[in-house]
């Protein structure tokens, strides 16, 4: 049993003002791994206070000196990169391997990263007779969700810490230990008091008192689209900004000339990863009629490769899901799919077997035939559930892949680069891969209409946490 009844506050650890803890399970067998403080109002208020003495000091610090504490950052995660693989293996239930290379690996880079990208960046510039100069926006609030938990952790603190911002986290409760392995880190690396704090508790109370808090200039939230439209209006209020990245119903459209077996490969792939529960997961697969009888067979032959294991396990390629919460979710997804009259190819919403008990697993399921429109090719379902959809021609695809409230990913497969690269920039999303194009942890990371507002990553990611001013000068 872990258990975690401090939160960081003021560069201490410190009881929370009431006793209510939150239990945390594991996605492989369902046990209580353990538990963290649940948190309230009076801990928020404390954390951003410590947060706004901090601001001061902080943002004043030559760049070059918050660079190297990033750094630092970085090379005490790297120390207990193992810890934290196995951590959130078990929090997440993303197999261990997978986990030590993206959930471990992503956030050690990220803040490495930005001790760079803080280094070089140009914080004023000269215009005419004034000098624009970038600060900090202030006192930051992240919030963030529990499917990539450190890495969307990283991708806030990081460059907000770079900017010269000080920062109040509020992680998921669903996976919150591995930001308090993140918070012994940022202590042993000596962050001034204040800079960096610490609070666990529920999106309700906790959450919703850090977004109306009057002293917090920035909220920046990763998660459902759901709580993202809550967060904007109860922001609102205190006029402060918000960044948004929220869910997604991403399309791969794999056209006429495709290599049909490598990008039909991949999409599966690219759908599972993390048992479907990716933000970006390519969920939609977007094929000409034609060629609907033989995606259809490839698709259910690589989706039947992915057989279900325990997370800790070296062996196995698919995890359970993170919760009995999603479990459910994702079951009742399946079964809809079905009584929407979708063709089941693999998988479907029964118990796989030979799993560990009382685990969050499901079977990796590929619906084809889905009709656009339908529940299962509109909303987001976070579970390894794909849905093959036929088009007629270029522009039905196009017009299939945007129709969706969401436009956070997307990808194109043609043998034409420059067909693909024309259709990639029809969609509206705010990344598409074209042709199996690696993930570019500098590239800007965010969505389109309802996926959410603001981009992540990159010095993208630093700029959404500065302001500008500009001094008129007379001379
Ligand atoms: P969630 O919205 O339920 O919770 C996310 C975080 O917000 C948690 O810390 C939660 O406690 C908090 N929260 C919930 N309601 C709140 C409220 N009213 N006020 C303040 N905070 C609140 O999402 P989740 O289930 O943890 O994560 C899954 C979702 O996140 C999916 O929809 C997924 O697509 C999305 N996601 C998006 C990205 C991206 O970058 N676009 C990345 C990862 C996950």
């Amino acid at each position: 049993m872990i258990v975690r009844d401090k939160l960081y506050i003021g560069g201490q650890w410190v009881a929370p003002s009431a006793t209510p803890s939150i239990d945390v399970h594991r996605a492989g067998d369902g046990a209580v791994m353990g538990t963290v403080p649940a948190g309230a109002a009076k801990d928020i208020d404390a954390a951003v206070n410590a947060a706004r003495n901090a601001l001061p000091d902080w943002s004043a610090l030559p760049v070059a000196q918050r660079a190297d504490f990033l750094q630092k950052i970085s090379d005490g995660l790297k120390a207990r990169a193992d810890e934290l693989a196995k951590t959130i293996a078990q929090e997440v239930g993303m197999p261990v391997k997978m986990s030590a290379r993206i959930q471990a690996g992503l956030p050690i880079a990220n803040f490495a990263n930005y001790a760079r990208i803080a280094r070089e960046f140009s914080f004023e510039e000269r215009v005419g007779n004034s000098v624009v100069v970038r600060e900090p926006v202030g006192v930051v609030g992240a919030i963030t969700p529990w499917n990539y938990p450190l890495h969307q952790i990283a991708l806030k603190i990081a460059p907000a810490l770079a900017a010269g911002c000080t920062v109040v986290l509020k992680p998921s409760e669903v996976a919150p230990f591995n930001a308090f392995i993140l918070a012994e880190v940022i202590d042993a690396a000596g962050l001034p008091k204040g800079v960096f704090n610490l609070v666990t508790g529920l999106g309700a109370t906790v959450g919703e008192a850090l977004v109306s808090h009057p002293l917090v200039d920035m909220i920046s939230f990763t998660g459902s689209t759901r709580a993202g439209k809550r967060i904007s209006e109860v922001a609102a209020q205190t006029v402060k900004r918000v960044a948004l990245e929220l869910g997604g119903k991403s399309a791969a459209v794999i056209l006429d000339d495709a290599d049909l077996a490598g990008a039909v490969k991949s999409t599966v792939g690219n759908c599972y990863l993390n048992s479907g529960q990716t933000c970006t997961a390519l969920t939609r697969m977007l094929v000409p009629e034609s060629k609907y009888a033989e995606a259809a067979r490839l698709a259910a032959e690589v989706a039947n490769g992915f057989t279900p294991g325990d997370p800790l396990s070296e062996a196995t390629r698919l995890g359970p899901l993170a919760s009995s919460m999603q479990l459910e979710r994702v079951r009742s997804y399946i079964r809809k799919g079905a009584a929407e009259g979708a063709e089941l190819l693999a998988g479907g919403a029964e118990a796989p077997e030979g799993v560990p008990a009382g685990g969050y697993y499901v079977k990796p399921t590929v619906f084809g035939k889905v009709r656009p429109g339908s529940t299962l090719e509109q909303e987001e379902i976070f579970g390894p559930v794909l849905s093959i959809v036929t088009y007629k021609d270029e522009e039905d695809a196009i017009r299939i892949a945007n129709d969706t409230p969401y436009g956070l990913a997307g990808a194109v497969w043609s043998k034409d680069e420059a067909r693909a690269q024309r259709v990639a920039r029809r969609i509206r999303a705010g990344q598409v891969d074209v042709n199996g194009g690696a993930f570019n942890m500098n590239a800007p990371f965010g969505g389109f209409k309802q996926s959410g507002h603001g981009r992540e990553a990159g010095v993208y990611g630093l700029e959404e946490f500065l302001e500008y001013k500009s001094l008129q000068l007379k001379g």
